[in-house]
């Protein structure tokens, strides 16, 4: 009987180690072959010749091969306020610092630019999609497009006027718009993105829940972030926050809790009893000194919990590798207990579980046939990261972004050997210093 013909594919890259994180654990010397922007087969080596003949090959004997980093909770564009006001509290920090600047610069331009630094960080670390909140969504889509980046792209409502809308209709009729634009846009994908419950009245997320169901939209806001925000919600309205959404109807399996942080018993039961996402973001709660997420605790209840940098001015890393570290010690701190959240659970949050918050699952989030080829590569052989006895265990706690080498998304290398091959690394850093001598 004569032998199969191999099947002709764009793409296989060789790896030392492969996690694909569906199904837990590691793979030692597999293929992941790719053909159309999709995965194909993840195959050992040696069986892979006899099968793939693919059209350019890509050999990582040092590296460790993981699904694209998710990055479930950004603002990109303040990637050009980093470091304008540190160690300062949140309210003092949005009121005197952030929101001034905001009403002076916030602009197409700025948004662009800004999204454009933030893209290029971002793939930096392994990164390959977001979830993005901020103004001028579709200046935002066009800086993802020039990146090659994945992103979904929050519509963003506010009950009062900025330079961007007027009202509340007025930021879901622009937001509206930049969806109609590029919502044909394969990497891209949008949400309604209200700021948070204080910051939206019940009638105004009244008109969001009724846009998310008829359009079938997720609906991501920032909820319980500080104590403050719950004490003054209790004040008003005698519940939580979260219970306030909850009779409004916004909650559901496509309701994404951003933070987190001020949970009480019946909180928990409202994200379990309605199938919520919760976005945990580490480093910018502890940097705001806001709090600790009782995310052990949502894990152990079967809350789906993804991981978030927040924007770059209060974090300031848009960082995923380093979120899963800080994750993982926040908890194990917060908890008492060192076995809380291991590392293979901060690896699923950072990849699998900030897909399905973003609805993404079925195309993203993990290593499987079929799924979007969005790839990250990290190097494992350096004096950082050796000895090397367990690949996913050094990937969460010894491993840095500077280790990153190579990302692909949808099966395009957007990052090559630590270059950006979409992004004009000198033209952004010159617009960057532009931005920071008008800024400071
Ligand atoms: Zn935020």
């Amino acid at each position: 009987m004569p032998a199969r013909e191999p099947r002709a594919v764009d793409l296989r890259i060789d790896a030392r180690f492969v996690i694909p994180v569906e199904p837990s654990g590691t793979l030692v010397d597999h293929a992941l072959v790719v053909d159309a922007g999709r995965i194909v087969a993840l195959v050992p080596s040696a069986l892979a010749d006899a099968e793939y003949a693919p059209r350019e090959r890509v050999t990582l004997p040092e590296h460790a091969l993981i699904p694209g980093l998710v990055n479930a909770h950004t603002h990109s564009a303040m990637a050009l306020l980093r470091g304008i006001a540190d160690d300062v509290p949140l309210k003092a920090w949005l009121e005197e610092h952030i929101w001034p600047r905001e009403g002076r610069f916030v602009a197409p331009d700025f948004v662009h630019d800004g999204t454009l630094l933030a893209a290029a960080e971002m793939l930096r670390a392994g990164i390959t999609c977001c979830n993005d909140m901020y103004f001028y969504p579709d200046a935002a889509a066009q800086a993802y497009e020039q990146a090659g980046m994945r992103a979904m792209i929050g519509m963003p409502i506010l009950d009062f006027p900025t330079p961007y809308a007027a009202d509340a209709d007025g930021y879901l009729q622009r937001g509206l718009a930049a969806r109609d634009t590029y919502n044909e846009s394969p990497r891209l994908a949008f949400s309604l993105a209200p700021h948070a419950p204080y910051t939206v009245g019940d009638e105004t997320w009244g008109a969001i829940v009724v846009y998310a169901r008829q359009l079938d939209l997720v609906i991501q806001t920032h909820v319980a972030e500080t104590a403050h925000e719950v004490e003054q919600s209790r004040a008003q309205t005698h519940e939580t926050p979260l219970a306030r959404l909850d009779r409004l109807g916004a909650t559901g399996p496509t309701f994404v809790a951003i933070h987190a942080v001020h949970l009480d018993a019946r909180d928990v039961d409202i994200l379990v009893a309605q199938g919520c996402h919760v976005v945990h973001c580490a480093g910018s709660n502890m940097k705001l000194a806001s709090g600790a997420a009782p995310v052990a605790a949502l894990l152990a209840a079967g809350v789906n919990v993804a991981l978030g940098t927040d924007g770059a001015a209060s974090n300031n890393r848009l960082d995923v590798l380093d979120e899963m570290r800080l994750a993982s010690l926040l908890a194990k701190v917060t908890s008492a207990d060192a076995a809380s959240l291991p590392a293979a659970t901060a690896l699923r949050m950072a990849t699998l579980n900030g897909a399905r918050a973003l609805g993404l699952d079925e195309r993203i989030g993990s290593l499987v046939p079929g799924k979007d080829a969005d790839v990250t590569a990290i190097r494992l052989a350096d004096v950082e990261t050796l000895p090397l006895y367990d690949p996913v265990s050094q990937l969460v706690n010894a491993a840095g972004r500077e280790h990153v080498t190579d990302v692909w998304v949808a099966g395009e290398r957007v990052l090559d050997e630590r270059r950006l091959t979409r992004i004009d690394a000198a033209a952004l850093t010159s617009r960057t210093r532009m931005w920071q001598s008008r800024l400071a």
